[in-house]
């Protein structure tokens, strides 16, 4: 270049490698003819060194040759200056580095694409575990030769690691080891933990374990094999599920009302005792009723009843040995496997405790309420089945409850055919009123003082298909007490009621009632529908009842039986002389007749008592106005006695024995011609 920096020759070479053409380019300044001219800032350093005179190396610059190639050429140059110092211009050199350069420029853009990559790759690693730290399950990957690859939090959380125990390469067996020395490990053989641990962690398909952790947390374990090799595993804590399905487990088995096990896990605990049970290792199966539980929860309300029940079930507790089990079967029915002390005489010494504690009163609401229990008691035999067992010790609960409760018994052989017969009866019952097999006999009650026949009572007969003629004793308590003494005595009375009216007027009728039908007022209705639907008059109808009836002590009796004689039906004590006898009932209600008892009777004319005690009672009715009845008059020599002692009427096999409504004609008219007593 010149001294006014402008080009005043190339080599050949340059011009070449620029595609230079000298008419172009001869005379102009090199900036001006370059690519990126106008880029003063670029070219700045190279401008300063020219104007400056200074000496420039390595100076880099694209160059658009003629043909519009780029080329990159690198230039180096030192001032020229004369003799005098004066400066004369520039004399460079320019290397064209323009491969060099595209290579270069080649090698970033790779590097750039491969640092976008490289972002991207740690984009989706940040990803990941973001993805495996948000995991609810604990996740962590190994190697083959048992080292940690990686991790998630969770696992971290679950087992407590420290941080340096989470890097890679931990080897897992000292993860176990860390958590075994936590104490997190609640078994007592660490080491055949850690060795049974690390054959599952080498196992080739997913393994599942479950790891019950000394706190009670419960996690679920799955190892699996990964296709690029190592292994897996994914942590679960199950704990709350666990806990869930613990307590479903156990509300399956327990009754929700006391807590104690019901009638499943009684027959589980049952097959199992059984399973133990050897020969001279007897156990025994307790079956247990409450008595009056019924009333209580009808009376006091359902709420009530189930204070009574969790009052029944403690006592119980404190009763039965731990190893035994109670179990709540449903309603008041609870049973006991007294495997402890497992003999008969610890059975029954079990039942006569349990009675005991069990009739001593409860308080529930403020309110002493008393109920009693009856146990029935079957001993395991080699060779019984639960099932059976449990239905020998119902059987003999029912026996119990048979005889009165507040008692118990022992299983015994015949109590099957027994209550056999009286679920048959139960049944036949049922059907015999809609069938038509009730009948009413009729007994003649004859007037000492007219000699005639004063009334009949109506006794109910049962003609049973097959065993013929039942008398009330064989039915009338079972009907009272499956509920079905209320329309069987309806349907009494009605029929009494109808017989009677078609008879002489002068005879009445006695109807015996069940202290039963004075539950509730419907007698009062029963009564007065009778009589209307008979057109019989109410004064020919007479109720005998007994002493039971005013044990109830309501005020609602006493109420109905004021309203029936109101309406003109006389009322009688029957079986005067038994029972409680209490002459205060006298004077609660005034009552027509007293029946006196046959017992009293077949001894009368043996036996001095028991004249006195009819002499006395044929007094006290002459004193307060109501007649005496004899019942059960078998001979003249009783006849004369009670003739003597007073009594106002007798009734008996003497003068007849109860006989079908179709004989009654007979009987009366025959009875008519007698005229009994004459004399
Ligand atoms: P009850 O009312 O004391 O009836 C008298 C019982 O003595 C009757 O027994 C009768 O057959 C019997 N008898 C009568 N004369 C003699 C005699 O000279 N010697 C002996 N040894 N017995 C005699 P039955 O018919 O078996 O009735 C028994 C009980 O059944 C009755 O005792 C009564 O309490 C009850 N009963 C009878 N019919 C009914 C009824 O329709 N409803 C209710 N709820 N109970 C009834
Ligand atoms: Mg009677
Ligand atoms: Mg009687």
């Amino acid at each position: 270049m010149d001294e006014e920096l402008r080009f005043s020759y190339f080599s050949p070479t340059l011009e070449t490698t620029l595609g230079v053409s000298p008419r172009r380019e001869l005379g102009h300044r090199r900036w001006e003819v370059a690519l990126n001219a106008d880029d003063t800032a670029f070219w700045q350093a190279h401008i300063e060194h020219h104007e400056n005179r200074r000496p420039f190396r390595n100076f880099i610059y694209p160059y658009r040759r003629v043909d519009g190639r780029i080329c990159w050429i690198s230039v180096s140059g030192a001032p020229i200056f004369d003799d005098h110092g004066a400066f004369r211009g520039y004399r460079g050199v320019g290397t064209d580095i323009t491969a060099e350069q595209e290579a270069s420029a080649q090698l970033s853009l790779t590097m750039e694409k491969l640092s976008v990559a490289n972002a991207k790759l740690e984009e989706r690693n940040m990803l990941f575990v973001t993805a495996i730290d948000s995991m609810s399950q604990g996740l962590c990957m190994l190697d083959d030769d048992h080292r940690m690859i990686i991790c998630n939090r969770r696992y971290a959380q679950m087992y407590g690691l420290p941080e340096e125990l989470t890097r890679p390469g931990t080897p897992i067996r000292d993860i176990l080891a860390y958590r075994i020395a936590q104490g997190l490990y609640a078994g007592d053989d660490p080491d055949a933990y850690l060795s049974g641990r690390m054959t599952v962690i080498g196992c080739d398909g997913p393994v599942q374990v479950v790891d019950e952790l000394k706190d009670g947390r419960v996690y679920q374990v799955v190892h699996s094999r990964m296709v690029c090799g190592g292994s897996f595993a994914t942590h679960d804590d199950i704990t709350e599920r666990k806990r869930a399905e613990a307590k479903i487990a156990h509300m399956a088995c327990h009754d929700a009302l006391t807590g104690l096990p019901n009638r499943l896990l009684l027959r589980e605990r049952l097959d199992r005792a059984l399973d133990q049970f050897r020969e001279g290792d007897p156990f025994a199966v307790l079956c247990l009723d409450l008595d009056n539980f019924k009333t209580v929860n009808d009376s006091m309300g359902h709420a009530a009843g189930d204070t009574l029940l969790q009052a029944v079930t403690r006592r119980l507790q404190i009763c039965v040995h731990d190893s035994n089990t109670i179990a709540r079967l449903g309603g008041d029915e609870f049973a006991v496997i007294q495997v402890v002390p497992g003999s008969m005489e610890g059975a029954a010494a079990l039942a006569r405790r349990i009675i005991e504690v069990l009739n001593a009163a409860f308080t529930i609401d403020g309110q002493q309420v008393v109920i009693g229990a009856s146990i029935g008691i079957a001993m395991a035999a080699p060779g019984v089945e639960a099932d059976r067992l449990l239905r020998c010790a119902d059987l003999a609960l029912y026996r119990a409850k048979r005889d009165g409760g507040r008692t118990f018994r022992f299983y015994e052989p015949e109590m099957k055919t027994d209550f056999n017969a009286r679920r048959a009866l139960e049944i036949g019952l049922r059907q015999a009123l809609v069938a038509g097999e009730f009948e009413l006999f009729y007994q003649p009650i004859v007037s000492l003082v007219s000699g005639k026949i004063s009334g009949l009572e109506a006794l109910l007969r049962w003609r049973h298909p097959t065993d013929g003629l039942l008398p009330p004793s064989k039915f009338v308590p079972v009907c009272e007490e499956i509920g079905l003494i209320g329309p069987l005595g309806e349907w009494v009375l009605r029929q009494a009621c109808r017989e009677v009216s078609e008879l002489s007027d002068e005879l009445t009728v006695a109807v015996n009632l069940s202290p039963l039908q004075f539950k509730d007022e419907s007698i009062v209705t029963a009564v007065t529908q009778a009589l209307s639907q008979a057109n019989l008059d109410p004064r020919r109808l007479e109720l005998e009842i007994t002493e039971s009836v005013l044990l109830l002590e309501s005020t609602e009796t006493i109420g109905a039986l004021h309203r029936l004689r109101g309406i003109g039906v006389h009322i009688s004590m029957d079986d005067f002389g038994t029972g409680y006898s209490s002459l205060s009932y006298l004077r609660r209600f005034p009552f027509d007749r007293l029946k006196i008892d046959q017992s009293f009777i077949a001894d009368v004319a043996t036996q001095t008592d028991a004249r006195a005690i009819i002499g006395a009672i044929a007094g006290l009715g002459a004193k307060l106005g109501i007649e005496t009845i004899a019942e059960g008059v078998e001979t003249e020599a009783q006849l004369k006695a009670l003739l003597s002692e007073g009594v106002t009427e007798v009734q008996g096999f003497l003068f007849s024995e109860p006989v079908p409504a179709t004989r009654l004609k007979d009987v009366l008219s025959e009875a008519e011609k007698m005229a009994f007593i004459a004399a």
